[in-house]
């Protein structure tokens, strides 16, 4: 299991162990610099709701939280619930060995697939 907490560490969420992470260059993606790690969210336990506060845009579709006292950008999740797949922002966990892990291109910004598929 890993351990994702915000630089304050009010803000911890918890799952299992990653392979892989995805940078995305959508608008939101590439300003927040992270590297999301994806899982259901049925496999993820979240932060407190009340250390996190969200960002809404767009279609509506999706919420960025983040964390009330120290702003950095923890994970998103379906607005409604309703989506079976979330992101933990995995810069957020100690110790990871990047060099170790696949580390993906998706293109969110354009043709919403990933750039290493061919
Ligand atoms: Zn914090």
């Amino acid at each position: 299991m890993i351990q994702a907490v915000c630089h304050c560490g009010a803000a911890r969420l918890t799952a299992p162990a990653f392979a892989e992470v995805t940078e995305c260059n959508c608008s939101i993606c590439r300003r927040l610099g992270a590297r999301w790690a994806h899982y259901s969210p049925k496999d993820v336990t979240l932060p407190d709701p009340q250390t996190t506060q969200l960002y809404v845009w767009g279609d509506r579709m999706l919420a960025f939280h983040r964390c009330k006292s120290c702003g950095v950008a923890t994970h998103w999740q379906s607005l409604d619930g309703s989506r079976d797949r979330m992101a933990v922002n995995a810069r957020l966990v100690d110790g990871v060995d990047w060099t170790s892990l696949r580390i993906r291109q998706f293109d969110g910004a354009d043709t919403w697939r990933y750039l290493d598929e061919a």
